[in-house]
C-alpha cells in the first residue's frame, strides 16, 4: 500500500498549503518512543517540538501507557452533566495542589480552543450577573495566539491566521505588548531571561512598555470584561519571550479596574518555562487559567478553564434566576485523558521531571548560544525553560526580517527532516521545545543537525 498516496486522496491536513505536499508529501509514523518517532521505513525523527507543543514525557510513555490500558477496561466515558467519575475527581485533587493559589473550580474541554472559549464567556458572563453589562470586551496583546476558533482568533493578533476572518471576529481592544528583541524603550532584555539558573538580567528593564497597557486600561476599562495573555511566553509568535514584572503589573491594573486576568497558559503550562506554570515566576495568580497540551502529556484531547470561588459564585443561585453555565462539550471530563492527566501529574512529581529538565535546560541553552550565535543571519537566541529560539533576521544590526517570500525557515525544515529532525520553525525562526525528559546526547544531536541545516540554507 502507497500510504503517503492514500494519505493524500483522503486527508486534508492542518494548517497547511495541501499543494506543498507535491515536494514534500506527508511523513506517515508508525510508533514512538521518548522523543523518537519511526515511520513506516523505519526512519526516525527526534521530536524535538513536543508534537505541536503537547508531549512532555515523551511518546508512548510506559507509566502514562498503563494507566490508560488500566482506565479503558473501567469506563471510556460518560455523559459529565450530573454525572462524574473517580478520574475526574481525582485529577481536580491533584491539580490544586500545584496551581496558584485561588484557582479551585474545574470546567472541563475537549482543546484549547475551546477552554479559550468558554473563558470568554465566562468572564462575560460574571459581569453581566454582578451589575457590570457594559463590560463586554476584551482586551489581548499584539501577536497574541488562543486558537483557532472564532472566539479564540478574535483575541489572537498573529495576521498569519486571523487576517483573512477579521469580518467575523468580535471588536478586540489590542494593547501592543512586550517585543523584547525590538524594544521600543531600549531595553533588551526578556529575549536573555534566563529561568533556569534563576538568573534574571533583565538589564535595568522595569517593563517601560507597559504604560501601552495602563493607557488601554484608562481608555477601555469601563467596557472591558477581561484581559487575556499566554504569560512570559508568546509562543506562535516566534517563542517571544517578556519578563515576569509585566503580568504583576497586570494583576495591578486588573484589580484596580475589576477586569478578569486570563492566562493562556496552553502552552506555558507544565514545566515549560522552568516552573508549573508561567504565572508562578510572577507570584501572582490569575482569575481564570487554560490549560490543554501538556495536561494529558499529549495523550488526549483535553482542557480545562480553571477559576476562583468568587467566579464561580456569581452563577450560583436558583435555577429559575437562569444564571447557570451553559456550556458544554461532549467529551468534557473524558476519564481515559483525566487517567492520562493524573499519571502525568505523578510522574512529575515522582521524577522530578521539573527539577531535573531545568538543569539540563542551562547544557541545552550554553551549546545553542555556542553553536547559533556565530551564523550571521542569527539575530538573537532566546530562552525560557527548555525552550530556546533563534530568530533568523537579514541584518543582524538593525534586525531586519528575512524577507518571508524565500520561507527560509521553511527550507530548514525540509532540510532537517531529511537527516531526521523534527523542528518545524514559525516563519523564520527555529526553535526548540522538545519533551522535558530530553537527554543531552540528543541535544547535542539536534542541535548540531540544525545548526548544519541554517548553514547549508543561508551561506
Ligand atoms: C495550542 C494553543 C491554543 C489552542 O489549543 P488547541 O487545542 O490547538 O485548540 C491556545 N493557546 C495557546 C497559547 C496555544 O499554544
Amino acid at each position: 500500500m502507497d500510504w503517503q498516496k492514500e494519505d493524500l486522496k483522503y486527508i486534508w491536513h492542518p494548517c497547511s498549503q495541501m499543494k506543498d505536499y507535491e515536494t514534500l508529501p506527508p511523513i506517515v509514523i508508525e510508533r514512538g518512543e521518548g522523543i523518537n518517532l519511526y515511520d513506516i521505513n523505519g526512519k526516525c525523527y527526534k521530536d524535538v517540538i513536543s508534537s505541536w507543543w503537547c508531549n512532555l514525557l515523551g511518546h508512548c510513555n510506559p507509566r502514562i501507557n498503563a494507566a490508560v490500558k488500566k482506565q479503558i477496561d473501567t469506563l471510556e466515558h460518560v455523559i459529565f452533566a450530573n454525572f462524574s467519575h473517580k478520574p475526574a475527581i481525582e485529577l481536580c485533587q491533584e491539580l490544586i495542589r500545584v496551581l496558584p493559589e485561588g484557582l479551585c473550580k474545574f470546567n472541563f474541554a475537549d482543546n484549547g480552543s475551546s477552554a479559550i472559549e468558554m473563558s470568554l464567556k465566562m468572564s462575560f458572563q460574571y459581569h453581566y450577573q454582578t451589575g457590570n453589562p457594559r463590560k463586554k470586551r476584551f482586551m489581548a496583546l499584539s501577536d497574541a495566539y488562543h486558537g483557532e476558533t472564532l472566539g479564540a482568533l478574535a483575541v489572537g493578533g498573529v495576521d498569519l491566521y486571523s487576517e483573512l476572518y477579521k469580518p467575523l471576529l468580535l471588536d478586540v481592544i489590542r494593547i501592543d505588548g512586550p517585543d523584547c528583541y525590538r524594544c521600543q524603550y531600549n531595553k533588551h532584555c526578556a529575549g536573555h531571561y534566563e529561568s533556569p539558573s534563576g538568573k534574571d538580567n533583565t538589564a535595568g528593564c522595569r517593563c517601560e512598555c507597559f504604560e501601552k497597557a495602563e493607557k488601554a486600561f484608562q481608555k477601555y476599562a469601563d467596557e472591558t470584561a477581561a484581559i487575556i495573555v499566554e504569560p512570559l511566553l508568546q509562543g506562535s509568535a516566534g517563542m517571544k519571550v517578556y519578563p515576569p514584572l509585566y503580568l504583576k503589573k497586570l494583576r495591578e491594573v486588573c484589580d484596580k479596574y475589576n477586569v478578569h486576568l486570563i492566562a493562556d497558559e496552553i502552552a506555558t503550562g507544565y514545566g515549560r518555562t522552568g516552573k508549573m506554570f508561567a504565572f508562578d515566576h510572577a507570584g501572582v495568580s490569575p482569575d481564570i487559567m487554560c490549560l490543554s497540551k501538556g495536561l494529558t502529556g499529549g495523550y488526549m484531547p483535553m482542557a480545562i478553564a480553571v477559576t476562583t470561588q468568587k467566579i464561580y459564585d456569581a452563577f450560583y443561585d436558583d435555577y429559575l434566576k437562569g444564571k447557570a453555565f451553559m456550556h458544554s462539550h461532549t467529551y468534557a471530563g473524558n476519564p481515559l485523558a483525566c487517567s492520562a492527566a493524573i499519571e502525568v501529574l505523578r510522574i512529575l512529581k515522582d521524577e522530578q521531571i521539573i527539577e531535573k529538565a531545568n538543569k539540563r535546560a542551562l547544557y541545552f541553552n550554553k551549546i545553542i548560544r555556542e553553536k547559533f550565535l556565530r551564523f550571521k543571519n542569527v539575530g538573537e537566541v532566546r530562552t525560557i525553560g527548555l525552550i530556546n529560539a533563534i530568530e533568523l533576521v537579514k541584518n543582524k544590526e538593525t534586525k531586519e526580517p528575512l524577507d518571508y517570500r524565500q520561507r527560509t525557515g521553511y527550507q530548514i525544515y525540509k532540510k532537517a527532516l531529511e537527516k531526521g529532525v523534527l523542528l518545524r520553525p514559525l516563519g523564520d525562526v527555529i526553535y526548540f521545545n522538545p519533551p522535558l525528559i530530553i537527554e543531552e546526547a540528543d541535544m547535542d544531536y539536534v542541535t548540531d543537525i540544525a545548526a548544519e541545516c541554517i548553514n547549508s540554507i543561508l551561506t
